[in-house]
């Protein structure tokens, strides 16, 4: 069982996980054919871990072989959901056990492909297994707070090549969540108006750093981007939570995610990558103040000295630049995804 001890001057909580050591090694170790040979993610193997929800053909069993996604429970869970998760103190500090759950959404049946080589309708059911998780989560009093994320490449973080995102319940709200809203809230008391709503229409009336839009979402590269090629996706509609999203708008973000991981895979090789759903604590997910909005992270460059120290970073690659090798055609095939994908209700 691990364990959540929390930094006594910055107030960031650290989940101290000796049991995750035991799982496959990165980077100075790639997963060799045997290993791919042995992947527990691939159909065949679902009794290895029994699914929490999944995309399935209709009538077809669970933990049998017919599905498109999958959610399961991680093997090495870095919180379980077991115990009490009230705080105690140790001397000056404090601290919690690591109560929570750690799960997989298997993205793909297919062990070689991926989010850009399968269909955008592909990305709307891992999407869909996003959403019934969080749903599920947020019932267990305990949980504060649902990352949802993905590692793509071992330079993300990724240890198994089978393509997968990663959902992490904790019985906190993660200190850069709390920035975040304190960030919302007091532009809102600034401008009296959401920050992310006027991001969304000075880009769009600038038209310097928006790559792709539809009806429902907007992908830009950011104005003060951290990172070489960093994207979001902001949703039109203000809404506090990745939760509150209709069957509508989970297709319209399929259709831009996609276009947009395609576009950074043809312009970079397909680079390593990391993205998350910054949400409001599932608590707070209809705060009128919070607009959520999704990050996407190529891992281009280390995290240096300098960052670790100052948390100021240094981009070599302009926003504006980004735009102008990722933009895309206005009348590309996938503006039509919507009137294609099939309704899954
Ligand atoms: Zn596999
Ligand atoms: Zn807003």
């Amino acid at each position: 069982m691990s364990e959540l001890r929390k930094d006594i001057v910055t107030r960031e909580w650290v989940i101290i996980a000796p049991g995750r050591a035991e799982r496959g090694q990165r980077s100075s170790a790639l997963p060799t054919e045997s290993d791919d040979f042995l992947c527990p993610f691939c159909p065949g193997r679902e009794a290895l871990e029994p699914e929490l929800w999944a995309w399935r053909k209709p009538g077809s069993p669970a933990n049998s072989p017919q599905w498109q996604v999958r959610a399961i429970p991680n093997k090495f869970p870095a919180l379980e959901p077991i115990g009490n998760a009230s705080r105690h103190d140790y001397h000056i500090y404090d601290c919690m056990a690591g109560v929570g759950a750690h799960e997989i959404v298997v993205e793909t049946p297919h062990h070689n492909r991926n989010l850009v080589t399968e269909k955008p309708e592909q990305v709307a059911y891992v999407l869909e297994a996003y959403q019934a998780r969080y749903q599920e989560l947020r019932k267990d009093p305990r949980i504060e707070h649902v990352s949802i994320f993905k590692n793509h490449g071992w330079a993300a973080g990724a240890t198994i090549r089978h393509e997968h995102s990663q959902i992490v319940a904790t019985p906190i709200i993660p200190q850069l969540v709390w920035n975040n809203k304190q960030g919302q809230k007091q532009y809102h008391e600034y401008r009296d108006s959401c920050v992310y709503c006027e991001i969304i229409n000075i880009e769009l009336t600038l038209d310097e750093r928006v790559i792709v839009k539809n009806d429902d979402f907007v992908g830009l590269s950011p104005f003060a981007a951290h990172y070489p090629f960093e994207l979001w996706i902001v949703p039109r509609r203000h809404t506090a939570s990745f939760a509150n999203i209709t069957t509508g708008e989970r297709l319209a973000l399929a259709q831009i995610l996609h276009l947009l991981l395609t576009r950074l895979a043809e312009e970079l090789d397909d680079p390593p990558y990391n993205y998350t759903l910054v949400s409001a604590p599932c608590k707070q997910d209809q705060d009128p103040l919070f607009h959520w909005h999704m990050e996407i992270i190529p891992r281009l460059s280390v995290i240096a000295g300098f960052e670790l120290e100052s948390n100021i970073f240094i981009n070599t690659v302009t926003p504006e630049e980004a735009r102008r090798r990722l933009q895309v055609p206005v009348e590309s095939p996938a503006q039509h995804l919507r009137t294609t994908l099939p309704d899954d209700g």
